[in-house]
């Protein structure tokens, strides 16, 4: 695969506990850089992750930050474990990120899950992946106030085949988005 840092000129890193996730990273020209605390599960350290994240784009274009707990939590059917790790994930990565990158204009910030994992399966599904874009810049990508893969399917937006998601990212964004979407 041609590394993402070769084919947009970036440089950037990966934080993930997770091997699996770690080695794609490394295939598309990605650091894989370790934190400690960083567990793959519930009790990981989300300040942490996103702490790491924003001294990493101090010289860095590009960082990925990956939290497996959600996924595990779907796994073991277990609800209130699910919501809490969302929770964490929303404010101590999102939030600190965000809070973080005010005054580092121009960003782009995406936020997403690889795939749903539902209580009531336990197991992995091919349902698309809501995600929501936040960019400095103004071209936003939201539907409505909350997200969620209700208010994801609203949108009417969906790209195809997956991994455009990140070229789109990367390169031409506001050709996904549409005029009438941001
Ligand atoms: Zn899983």
């Amino acid at each position: 695969m041609k590394p993402l840092t070769e084919k947009y000129g970036i440089s950037g890193a990966i934080i993930s506990a997770v091997d699996l996730l770690r080695g794609i990273g490394v295939y598309a020209g990605l650091e894989a850089v370790r934190v400690p605390g960083a567990t793959g599960y519930i009790d990981t350290d989300y300040l942490g992750k996103a702490r790491k994240a924003l001294e990493i784009l101090k010289d860095r274009d590009f960082v990925f930050v990956h939290v497996e707990a959600p996924d595990e939590m779907g796994h073991e059917g277990n609800a209130e474990g699910k919501i809490r790790s969302i929770e964490e994930f929303d404010e101590k990565v999102v939030g600190t990120v965000l809070d973080g990158l005010r005054g580092t204009e121009p960003f782009r910030v995406m936020v997403l899950s690889d795939h749903p994992t539902p209580i009531s399966l336990k197991t992995h599904v091919n349902d698309p992946s809501p995600f929501v874009v936040l960019s400095s810049e103004g071209d936003n990508l939201r539907n409505g106030k909350s997200f969620s893969e209700k208010v994801a399917q609203k949108s009417g937006i969906l790209v195809l085949p997956g991994f455009m998601l990140m070229e789109h990212f990367l390169g031409d964004w506001r050709g996904v988005i549409g005029k009438e979407n941001r």
